[in-house]
């Protein structure tokens, strides 16, 4: 038997409840019907932690619940546990190594990510550009964003997207995790040994000048068709005095539809000390 480090569910224990498949956002857990265990698919498990940390544990004797339910079910009556429950506490996760490890770094949330000091998708975009002004006027920001629970996405598909993206002038924005596992920033390509790596969610992030923004939007629409997951894009910019975008006017005029999700009022900006 081939030892992996993964989220793993203990046959011994394992009694087969079924409570842990619907928590999985990705569908991994199964019960494999010829052992009567659930078991974890490691290819498409993200290393998110839900089934872990989302259920409570109790710790009854596996051999007594089993025995239990046996005979319930010769009198067609069924014993199962609470919905939320592992009654066995079979869930058990393993130390991760690399490049496993990066599963998890992008896919649970309480997971801080190293190159940002941000948990989540380790990215605090320009939520906070009123503090950072990494967007400034006459620029705009874009957040391109890869997977959902249920889809997830591959590395690979994320660089082809970085690789086009490159390929067209595009520079990443440095403190990115995504940005972080580049090999060759100018080409958008990425640590070969996390290619194969999947993971619920990531945010590529970079920013143009705002006459950019159509040619930049139909590209990422191109390659988005040719990739294996979901992508959605998200474009910020600076108002003007009376809270007007100009990308309010571009957006519906190239054809792209887009909702002003959120205004970014300017309460945390720095204010200069008056000498
Ligand atoms: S909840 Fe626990 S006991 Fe039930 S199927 Fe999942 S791992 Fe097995
Ligand atoms: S760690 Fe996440 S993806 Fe993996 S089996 Fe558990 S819930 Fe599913």
């Amino acid at each position: 038997m081939i030892s992996m480090s993964l989220m793993q569910i203990d046959e011994q224990k394992c009694v087969a409840c079924g409570n842990c498949i619907p928590v999985c956002p990705m569908g991994a857990i199964s019960i494999d019907p010829i052992k009567n265990r659930a078991a974890v698919n490691g290819d498409e498990c993200v290393e998110c932690y839900t089934c872990f940390r989302g259920m409570s544990m109790e710790n009854l004797n596996p051999t007594l619940v089993r025995g239990i339910r046996r005979l319930l079910k010769a009198f067609r009556l069924r014993f199962d546990p609470e919905p939320d429950v592992c009654p066995t506490s079979a869930i058990t996760p393993d130390e991760l190594s690399w490049p496993r490890v990066v599963r998890r770094a992008f896919s649970d949330p309480i997971v801080t990510h190293e190159s940002t000091g941000v948990h989540g998708r380790g990215t605090e975009e320009v939520k906070t550009n009123d503090v950072t002004h990494r967007v400034g006027i006459g620029e705009v920001g874009y957040v391109v964003e890869f997977g959902r629970p249920t889809v997830g996405v591959r590395f690979r598909d994320i660089e082809r997207m970085t690789q086009a993206l490159a390929a067209i002038g595009i520079e990443f924005e440095p403190k990115n995790p995504v940005t972080h596992m580049m090999i060759d920033k100018a080409i958008g390509k990425l640590r070969p040994d996390i290619l194969n790596e999947k993971i619920l969610s990531a945010i590529v992030e970079f920013k143009t000048p705002i006459e950019n923004v159509p040619a930049i939007l139909r590209r990422i629409e191109e390659v988005a068709e040719i990739l294996d997951t979901v992508v959605s894009v998200g474009v910020s910019t600076r108002c003007d005095a009376n809270g007007d975008s100009s990308l309010d006017a571009l957006l519906p005029e190239e054809g792209f539809s887009s909702v002003r999700g959120k205004t970014n009022l300017g309460l945390g900006r720095r204010i200069m000390a008056s000498s």
